[in-house]
């Protein structure tokens, strides 16, 4: 008892453990060792009985409910906020939990894991593509500003066949089916396996028999029905498929009609236009259409005037053929923006618009271009989208100019020809120009070699001739003149060997390519995908595509190509495998989106997430420097 001038006694409990444990380091000097083993023991044992108790009191706290059992959704529900390492060690110390009954728990936990962080990318992506999305619609500014809105296809006077119209709708289904024709929209036209059902004049006929042609491709089968009905039309089909007939033929035909009709006056016109993003490849595509119409006058029809608009060649040859009145119109959109402005060419008569490599062109930042040139249109047109690779965001977008579109897709957009042998070397960023030798011997000519820099090319294209190889050179930087001088020898066979920056990439057809060698790995997959398919073009050609890298390429665009590769069914070398294995499989859609791999870029080796492209895109904005060629390059330069 503590008397009153004794300090006040401190009251206090000491829990039997520590009061133990202290007595012992009290009781003397002693310390009898305990093993590193043995004590990590009685620490889990330890822990094992905290464990029981938590549980006894869990359990108790079910009693509420007679008969409840300590159930694992219990456990696992009280669990949720803990991260996985914290969750599995507790799962490890509970011993009155069977084995299998703890991992099939586990089990459900990590699904639910999974099935959240998909669902976290999607929206994630969702965000990120909403951000990025083009805001105003694909429309010409009168029609905006007047808020008009075209509900339906334009008529024409074109059937399918009566026998093929009697025919089941499943029979189509399964004609696309065998042939991998992918369509979506409304009425889809049915696909027609001849040329005959699509009731071509002797004129066309004769001119598809001089090409060597006598039966369409599946793009040809299912497109050019849809074109000649009026629909509006999104072809995505991997390059060398045989898309330009699908809208050169339909437009000649119009045109054929329309001249039949109503001669085409003076300064009329043009009644169909095509654009194209590069000088060469609306070249090519006029080249092409000339063959059709001048086919057509040899048998005696009517006159179809075509014009090229293009920058490099005189504006006065074009002038001439639109003067006397013009049908169709094959443009860039530099040249094309210029003769609409000075209006030296208006577009009130035309209602045929198609835009060849369509994403490209938008990609290529022509949007604004190809935004002012739909303000020139007077009334409703039939657009037509072509492209190789079509990227949802852009396809998207595409969709705010169509009425009721029909997709027509042959093989996944952005997928690479399987014509094409495709093979990656790793060489050494030095040694690649000497490295170029060697891979020329592989095949014969022609080959083409992409570099994506005009420096590289030029110096390239300096090494080969020191070298005795027969090479012309084309980029943004030459002019016109030289551009198409180097063109024209390499595909009448005159010269072996074409180098290039991306100009040349893009709908090129140069008959017979043997072989495309890529300096370097372009900036983006979808390049890669344009580059190699300039090679093993049209139904039944073999090409090899040999693409060197080094360790400056980029690690995401390597994956993507993996992953390509994989998809075409290639060798995938080593170095690209490690790359694939350590990551996820972003190939595989992510749960509710239909998106394989980037939504903004078609990469399937990431998704929108980290996309080096859109992050490129999203920098360059930012402080306006282009690196590539062809981004550094205007309008004019197309
Ligand atoms: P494109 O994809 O339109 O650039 O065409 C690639 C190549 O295929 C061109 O050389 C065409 O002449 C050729 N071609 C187009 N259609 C067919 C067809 N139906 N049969 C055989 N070759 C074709």
């Amino acid at each position: 008892m503590a008397t009153s001038g004794d300090p006040p006694i401190k009251r206090y409990r000491r829990d039997k453990q520590a009061s133990e444990e202290s007595d012992s380091e009290s009781s003397g000097p002693y310390v009898p060792y305990v093993s590193v083993r043995d004590r990590r023991k009685q620490q889990l044992a330890r822990l094992g009985h905290l464990e029981k108790a938590t549980q006894s009191a869990s359990v108790s706290a079910n009693v509420g409910a007679p008969g409840t059992e300590p159930t694992l959704e219990t456990k696992s529900s009280s669990d949720n906020d803990h991260d996985d390492e914290g969750s599995q060690e507790d799962w490890g110390r509970r011993f009155n939990v069977s084995l299998l009954d703890q991992h099939t728990e586990l089990k459900r936990m990590a699904e639910a894991k999974k099935v959240s962080a998909a669902e976290r990318q999607r929206r994630e992506e969702q965000k990120i593509l909403e951000s990025v999305a083009e805001r105003t619609a694909l429309m010409g500014v009168a029609e905006l500003a007047k808020g008009i809105q075209y509900e339906e296809p334009i008529k024409t006077s074109w059937k399918p066949p009566r026998c093929v119209l009697a025919q089941p709708e499943s029979r189509n289904e399964r004609i696309r089916q065998n042939l991998r024709i992918l369509v979506e929209g409304e009425s889809v036209p049915p696909p027609l396996k001849t040329f005959n059902h699509m009731k071509f004049p002797k004129g066309i006929m004769n001119g598809l028999v001089e090409k060597g042609i006598s039966n369409p491709t599946p793009i040809q089968m299912q497109g050019i029905p849809t074109v000649l009905s009026g629909r509006d039309m999104i072809g995505i089909a991997f390059t060398g498929s045989g898309k330009t007939l699908v809208f050169v033929l339909p437009i000649v035909m119009f045109c054929l009609e329309q001249e039949t009709m109503l001669p085409f006056i003076k300064n009329e016109g043009p009644y169909g236009l095509v654009i194209c993003p590069s000088r060469e490849l609306a070249k090519q595509t006029f080249d092409i259409v000339q063959h059709y119409t001048q086919h057509l006058k040899k048998c005696g029809l009517v006159e179809i005037r075509s014009c090229l608009a293009i920058g490099g060649v005189p504006v006065s040859e074009c002038m001439e053929i639109v003067q006397k009145g013009v049908h169709i119109m094959v443009a860039t959109p530099g040249r094309l923006m210029d003769m609409l402005d000075k209006k030296m060419v208006r577009l009130d008569v035309c209602r045929y618009l198609c835009m060849d490599e369509a994403d490209r062109m938008i990609d290529m930042g022509f949007e604004e271009d190809v935004r002012t040139i739909f303000s020139y249109f007077r009334g409703q047109r039939q657009t037509l989208l072509f492209s190789a690779t079509m990227p949802k965001k852009i396809q998207n977008f595409a969709r705010s100019a169509l009425v009721k579109p029909v997709t027509i897709n042959v093989g996944r957009a952005g997928a690479a020809s399987l014509n094409v042998r495709q093979e990656v070397e790793a060489v050494r960023a030095e040694a690649r120009t000497v490295h170029l030798l060697r891979c020329l011997q592989k095949t014969q000519p022609p080959v083409l070699i992409f570099a994506e820099r005009k420096q590289d090319v030029d110096a390239i294209h300096e090494y080969l001739l020191l070298k005795g190889v027969e090479a012309v050179a084309i980029h943004g930087g030459k002019d016109q003149e030289e551009r198409s001088r180097s063109v024209e020898a390499f595909r009448s066979g005159q010269k072996d060997v074409l180098v290039a920056t991306d100009v040349a990439s893009k709908g090129l057809d140069f008959a017979d390519v043997q072989h495309v060698i890529n300096y370097d790995m372009p900036g983006d997959v979808e390049n890669y995908v344009h580059r190699i398919g300039r090679t093993g073009r049209a139904p039944g050609r073999r090409g090899t595509a040999t693409t060197l890298v080094s360790r400056a390429t980029d690690e995401s665009v390597l994956r993507d190509l993996a992953h390509l590769l994989r998809e075409a069914k290639q060798k995938v070398p080593d170095f690209l495998l490690e790359l694939i294995n350590e990551t996820e499989d972003y190939s595989a859609p992510v749960e509710d989106t239909d998106s394989q791999g980037c939504s903004y870029c078609g990469g399937l080796g990431h998704r929108i997430t980290d996309c080096p492209k859109l992050e490129a895109v999203q920098s360059k904005q930012a402080s306006n420097i282009g690196r590539r060629d062809y981004l550094s390059n205007t309008a004019a330069d197309y």
